[in-house]
């Protein structure tokens, strides 16, 4: 299959799997997972159609936009961002969905304090598994920084929570955990109703626990390039 069949796969798939859930698949925004790729496959992309891709380090994120500057695409930055790299991230990214700390946050918002025409979309991303090096803030801490985000970062938009699933359980039950924590960060702001889970192996799953975005690479892109 080439890209677009893939494409057009993956969507009817998301499609299917909203409709069996119950929901409309209008309400499920799917964004292509571009990272190690070369910058023409978003180009490439571009042309079929995708409007949100997704980029989970600084440096290459950086440079793919710079080459699509003009092109009307919004970048998801998913990955985990170092502190030092706010700066770019902030300029670079349409949407954060990887704010797992207060540190980083309060990068995110000085890089632009007062930029609040133009509020930077994040996501707290929280870790469903027992394993802190896989990235996220625990769910015992979601509430709390969400409070944070809400009071002290004017600049930035909280929109809802992002996570990964975790390789050693089914996706189902942690994705329904994942739907709890969204609750909670909806008590502190009300209308952040984003849930950006799914990926390549399980995103109907995630679409069956209220998933909003889906962050889809290999399925759409084919494998992956070794990167060093
Ligand atoms: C790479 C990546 C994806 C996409 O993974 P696939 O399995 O290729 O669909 C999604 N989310 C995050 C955070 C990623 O790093």
């Amino acid at each position: 299959m080439d890209l677009r069949s893939r494409l057009a796969d993956i969507d009817a798939r998301i499609s299917d799997a909203a409709r069996s859930a119950g929901r409309d698949p209008s309400g499920i925004t799917r964004i292509v997972v571009t990272k190690f790729h070369p910058v023409e496959l978003v180009q490439e992309l571009a042309g079929l159609g995708v409007t949100d891709v997704g980029e989970n380090r600084q440096q290459e994120l950086s440079a793919k936009r710079e080459t699509y500057d003009g092109v009307p695409l919004r970048w998801h930055f998913i990955g985990q961002a170092q502190t030092n790299k706010a700066k770019a991230v902030r300029r670079d990214a349409d949407a954060v969905h990887s704010l797992d700390r207060a540190r980083l946050a309060d990068a995110l918002h000085a890089a632009r304090p007062d930029d609040d025409g133009d509020r930077l979309d994040v996501l707290i991303q929280v870790n469903l598994t027992e394993d802190p090096g896989r990235g996220g803030v625990a769910p015992s801490g979601v509430t709390e920084l969400a409070e944070h985000i809400a009071a002290t970062c004017p600049s930035l938009r909280l929109r809802g929570i992002m996570a990964v699933a975790p390789l050693d359980e089914e996706p189902a039950p942690a994705f329904a955990r994942l739907a709890t924590y969204a609750d909670r960060i909806r008590t502190v702001v009300p209308d952040a109703d984003w849930i950006s889970a799914g990926m390549t192996g399980d995103f109907a799953e995630a679409i069956a626990a209220g998933a909003t975005h889906l962050r889809i690479g290999s399925a759409i892109t084919g494998p992956r390039p070794v990167h060093g």
